[in-house]
């Protein structure tokens, strides 16, 4: 059980986030979710999930895109046990026509902000001589595709970033490790179904199947419950020698 641990997860007002803070609340731990807007719906967000789990929710509002926020969301917090750093943007272009503010704006997001997380979050981790800090990178942290440069290039960067992180805990029981997921059904790539039907004239199953899911041999997606799991995993005793690696959620995407 993770009862009186808090956990902190990045960008958790919707999808994986969301998910993962789920299933760490199941499991007992505090929790404290994120994102850049401060709307009734996010707070309402945390009432409901203090309440479906018994536990401490707040949510803190912080921008990932700023050092100085992420920073700050951890300061805000007072303790991290467990951080897990999962905002995230895409934008798919070619490299010539990227945009520089989206290249930018990827990064930071992506990768610089787990950081800015980590730096803060390490010292209270040291002081409580535990911790888990779990980076949501992908199956583009192990592969590219074309057209999503800025992405591949932060999804590689933490997955090394773990890496480093790993080793400079490694004799103070703290683990880093990154979870890289395939293809999640969340609300945003449920949005995308209608669309694409359309365009290739298409049926639910096989716009699923033969577009969606081309490169994820299971041909189903993902679910942010399992990717929940995976975390609440992490953060147990069975995995407390498992730093500095990745775990793959991908319906055997890498293997192809
Ligand atoms: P999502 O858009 O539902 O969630 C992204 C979250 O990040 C949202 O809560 C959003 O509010 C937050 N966010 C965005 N910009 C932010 C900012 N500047 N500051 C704070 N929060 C910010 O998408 P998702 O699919 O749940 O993605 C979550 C993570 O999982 C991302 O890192 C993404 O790259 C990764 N991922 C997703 C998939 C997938 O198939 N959905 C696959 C592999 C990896």
């Amino acid at each position: 059980t993770l009862k009186d641990k808090t956990a902190i997860i990045t960008g958790s007002n919707s999808g994986i986030g969301l998910g993962i803070a789920h299933e760490l609340a199941r499991a007992g731990a505090d929790i404290v979710l994120n994102s850049f807007t401060d709307s009734d719906e996010d707070h309402k967000l945390a009432e409901a999930m203090a309440k479906e789990h018994g536990v401490t929710v707040r949510y803190i509002k912080a921008d990932m895109s700023k050092g100085a926020e992420c920073r700050a969301l951890i300061e805000t917090a007072g303790r991290c046990d467990i951080l897990v750093n999962n905002a995230g943007i895409q934008h798919v272009a070619p490299i010539e026509d990227f945009p520089v503010e989206k290249w930018d704006a990827i990064i930071a997001i992506n990768l610089s902000s787990a950081f800015h997380t980590t730096a803060a979050a390490l010292p209270m981790m040291r002081k409580a001589a535990w911790g888990r800090v779990i980076n949501i990178a992908s199956a583009h942290g192990l592969t590219a595709s074309p057209y999503k440069s800025a992405y591949i290039a932060a999804k590689h960067g933490i997955v090394g970033f773990s890496k480093t992180t790993a080793l400079e805990t490694a004799q103070e029981h703290i683990t880093c490790n990154a979870i890289c997921p395939g293809y999640v059904l969340t609300p945003l790539v449920e949005a995308q179904i209608p669309d694409t039907m359309k365009k290739y004239n298409m049926g639910r199953e096989e716009v699923i199947k033969k577009v969606m899911l081309d490169r994820q041999p299971s041909k189903e997606f993902a679910t942010v419950q399992q990717l929940g799991g995976t975390a609440v995993f992490l953060c147990s005793d069975a995995a407390a020698q498992i730093t500095g690696t990745t775990i793959s959620v991908d319906g055997g995407w890498t293997a192809l």
